[in-house]
């Protein structure tokens, strides 16, 4: 019986990819890409020679059944997306819960993810979040997610696309009010990179500014509420420290 590793691939940067991801791409007899055209690209850029197969959110099922009868067959597979980890707003969940139910072993070869590339720099307390994925494209629907935030203790990290990025940070604004502290993490590990924190307003004044920076792959942090509290306690307890010493 074979094994299915699922492999993350870079979110940008190709340097990001791992020696394990390499050499597991190399190794198995074939990989499951959600586009064969991107796969091919990283392929020829590592000089990976495996077949592809497309395993993509329209031919899931299908496919899965195929890919679970190579894996019996002794096949080693692996899986991967676009970009960054699959199964994270990627697909992958058809086949690796086909795979614990067939006793097949699933081997994860971790690597860059947006959410996790994302929060390391946002300077928001993250030992605890909440991950939504997209928000969703309809302002209503969205601005009733959006509700469930305004009490939220701890952050909630969001990914958003290049056409609604102004919409959502308007409902964000409309929502959670002017003052809620939130960070844009924008082309992450690109040529473009920007991550910009702010009050939702500022960030909104400052993205309308330019519109350069409305362009690209966005991850979007709302900081919790307890955590802007506690960071106003720090600040508070700094500045009577200061002005004790202070002359
Ligand atoms: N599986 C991927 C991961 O592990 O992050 C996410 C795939 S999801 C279909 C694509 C979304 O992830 C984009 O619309 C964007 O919100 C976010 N994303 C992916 N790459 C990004 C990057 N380099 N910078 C910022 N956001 C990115």
């Amino acid at each position: 019986i074979g094994t299915l590793y699922v492999v993350a691939t870079p979110i940008g940067n190709l340097g990001d990819i791992t020696a394990r991801a390499i050499q597991t791409l190399s190794d198995v007899d074939y990989v499951a890409a959600e586009d064969t055209r991107v796969a091919k690209k990283l392929f020829s850029q590592f000089e990976i020679k495996t077949p592809l197969i497309a395993y993509h959110d329209h031919n899931e099922t299908e496919q899965s059944d195929k890919l679970i009868y190579r894996l019996k067959q002794g096949e080693n597979l692996a899986l991967i997306s676009d970009a960054g980890t699959p199964l994270i707003n990627d697909p992958g969940y058809v086949i690796v819960k086909a795979c614990r139910e067939h006793n097949i072993k699933v081997v994860p070869i971790p690597g860059a993810s947006a959410v996790v590339t994302a929060l390391c720099a946002a300077g928001v307390a993250t030992d605890q979040f909440y991950y939504g994925g997209f928000l969703p494209a309809k302002s209503k629907a969205r601005c009733d997610v959006l509700a469930t935030l305004v009490e939220r203790d701890y952050c909630s990290v969001y990914y958003e696309s290049t056409h609604r990025i102004l919409a959502s940070l308007d409902d964000m604004q409309k929502v959670l009010g002017d003052e809620r502290h939130i960070v844009i993490a924008r082309e992450l590990t690109k040529t473009f990179e920007t991550i910009k924190a702010g009050a939702v307003s500022d960030v909104i004044a400052w993205i309308k500014a330019d519109h350069n920076q409305q362009k690209g792959e966005f991850v979007v942090i709302v900081e919790g509420v307890k955590q802007a509290a506690q960071m106003d306690d720090k600040a508070k307890n700094l500045l009577k420290t200061l002005q004790q010493h202070l002359p």
